[in-house]
């Protein structure tokens, strides 16, 4: 078999369409474009309303198994799938978060997708787009500084403890714990901080979440930025940050119109992170795109028991969406590594026993599929699986999970968009369309009203497989207090490894037999979900000792090199 041309090289041979063009096909008009350069146009929320009268396309998720450390392809699958469904006639809608540039210049690994399944152009797309995450850093860093402001001249809102810390899209662990105010008496309060990558920002997620320009400058106002003495939240709408906040981000609310490479429309907008945030893309653009098609295909971050739970639970009550469809992206290599035979590592090549033809070993790995299928079944949505083909698979193995797919009750295609693009998810895109027309009971894991440890536990139990949980005697005064001042009623995230469906990255397959450790639980009052930490969970990425940034440089005729 030849291999592929590199992703920059396959991106940089497209003939690209004029996003005038793609928004037709959309029913979206010229006049609700605004084109960012040749091949980018930001589109406006008045779309919204002016689709409002058109079909409602059908709703599609990608999501996976517990991945190996190397990601088993839900990007590139929901690319090839919409691709494959225009194949196949119809007129999908794609919509997916904006890369961030930590990993960017961090790991080398396309966030566009890859192969002939990518989004275009990926320089654009991968570097600064339209500016959005910019603004994001911009307007949380405005409220950082209006606190200390607070704080230096005087306190008058009587600030005791400040959870709001400061954002930056670049990787850099040395910035994750600082002291400020180190100057003199006129260069701030002394106090300690850290940065976060902005896609870890709440105002990503606000963004991702918000439903119109007003929704947004209301969820900015109810950030908590910190805790008076008595218990009291202090909030961004306190500290008359909200509104400046709101007009930097104005632009940002309008989802980014890119296109596949073969022509397919392209929302590509916001990326917050999937651990402690929702890990989607934005509610605007889902409301644009499900009405510009007959299919929108969406990918929620990590595997179904994170990514697609948020979906679910989160976006999916804040978007007023309900589900069609869940692809469950497997791959061989990673059922053989929850056989717990093999060891996997990042940054390491993988071990060549398993990528010898070994159906028995994809066979031991497979409860961790059959559990992710019965996640997405306990939503009452259709799970669809397809297996991402990468060249060293073998027939067998395909065989294998094929009739763990047929036993489950869900379809399955072999899908090669990768080698192949669109034409290679055509008997994808068909087992999706026909998911797409069984009736579904969408039905979200807890309701609203559920207090606040009841909803943590029933995502641990109904959805990881847990036996219980145990809270720390902080997390449970946490939980009090944030009931006791009125937020009760949010829904809640549970920040865990993505490597497991357990706490423990160590436990492939399906553990049974554990219990979740909560030691922690936050506030995202203006995101509005209360977030539960189990673990450490990383906020702030660092730099490999060589990473993507030594690689990538602007060659003699100014073009990008390095680039994946
Ligand atoms: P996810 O979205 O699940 O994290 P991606 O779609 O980004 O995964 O894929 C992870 C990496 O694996 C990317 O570098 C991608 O190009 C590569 N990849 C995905 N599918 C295939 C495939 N079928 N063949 C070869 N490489 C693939
Ligand atoms: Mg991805």
């Amino acid at each position: 078999m030849t291999p592929l041309p590199s992703d920059i090289e396959i991106a940089r041979d497209a003939q690209l369409r004029s996003p005038l063009d793609v928004a037709q096909d959309m029913g979206i008009d010229t006049a609700q474009l605004e084109p960012y350069g040749h091949h980018v146009a930001k589109v406006d929320l008045s779309t919204i309303d002016q689709l409002a009268d058109r079909p409602q396309a059908k709703y599609v998720v990608v999501t996976a198994v517990t991945p190996t450390p190397f990601g088993e392809g839900k990007t590139t699958t929901a690319v090839g799938l919409a691709q494959g469904l225009a194949k196949e006639g119809h007129s999908p809608v794609l919509a997916l978060r904006q890369p961030s540039l930590g990993p960017v210049f961090g790991i080398k690994g396309g966030a566009a997708g890859g192969g002939y399944s990518q989004v275009v152009p990926m320089e654009v797309l991968n570097l600064h787009l339209t500016g959005d995450f910019h603004a994001v850093t911009a307007a949380h860093d405005l409220l950082a500084a209006m606190v200390s402001n607070h704080l230096h001249h005087g306190n008058e809102l009587g600030i005791h403890t400040v959870e709001w810390r400061r954002v930056l899209d670049i990787n850099d662990r040395a910035l994750r714990a600082i002291i400020e105010g180190n100057g003199g008496p006129m260069d701030g309060v002394t106090r300690q901080s850290g940065f976060d990558i902005t896609a870890a920002s709440e105002v990503m997620v606000i963004l991702a979440l918000a439903t119109s320009l007003a929704d947004l400058r209301e969820r900015l106002g109810r950030i908590v930025v910190g805790w008076t003495k008595a218990g009291e939240p202090v909030t961004a709408e306190d500290l008359k940050a909200a509104g400046a906040m709101a007009v930097l981000l104005r632009d940002a609310l309008k989802p980014n119109l890119l296109q596949t490479l073969e022509g397919t429309p392209a929302l590509i907008h916001t990326g917050p992170f999937g651990n402690i945030a929702t890990g989607n893309s934005s509610v605007v653009a889902d409301r644009i795109g499900s009405r510009a098609g007959d299919f929108l295909v969406t990918e929620a971050g990590f595997a179904a028991d994170m990514g697609a739970e948020r979906f679910f639970n989160v976006k999916c009550r804040a978007a007023g969406l309900t589900p069609d469809a869940a692809v469950v992206v497997v791959t061989v290599r990673a059922l053989k590594a929850h056989s717990d035979r093999f060891q996997v590592k990042l940054g390491k090549e993988l071990p060549a026993e398993m990528l010898a033809e070994g159906p028995a070993d994809v066979e031991a790995g497979a409860p961790n599929l059959r559990k992710h299928l019965s996640i997405i079944r306990s939503f009452g949505v259709q799970p669809v699986v397809a297996i991402n083909a990468f060249p060293t698979d073998h027939d067998s193995e395909h065989e294998v999970i094929r009739r763990i797919a047929t036993e489950e009750g869900a379809r399955v295609a072999v899908s090669t968009h990768v080698a192949e693009g669109g034409q290679g998810a055509r008997e994808l895109a068909r087992v999706v369309a026909e998911a797409c027309e069984e009736e579904t009971s969408f039905t979200p894991t807890y309701e609203l009203s559920d207090p606040l440890a009841t909803k943590i536990e029933k995502i641990a139990t109904g959805v990881y497989g847990a036996d219980g949980v145990s809270f720390e005697p902080a997390a449970r005064r946490a939980l009090e207090q944030y009931t006791e001042r009125g937020y009760g009623e949010l829904p809640v995230l549970i920040a865990k490894t993505q490597m497991s469906l357990s706490h423990d990255p160590n436990l492939k397959g399906a553990p049974t037999g554990w219990t979740l450790p909560i030691r922690e639980v936050r506030l995202a009052a203006g995101a509005g979900y209360v977030y539960a930490l189990a673990g450490s969970i990383m906020t702030m990425p660092g730099l490999s000792k060589h990473p993507g940034a030594e690689r990538i440089d602007l060659d003699e005729q100014g073009n990008v090199v390095g680039l994946f």
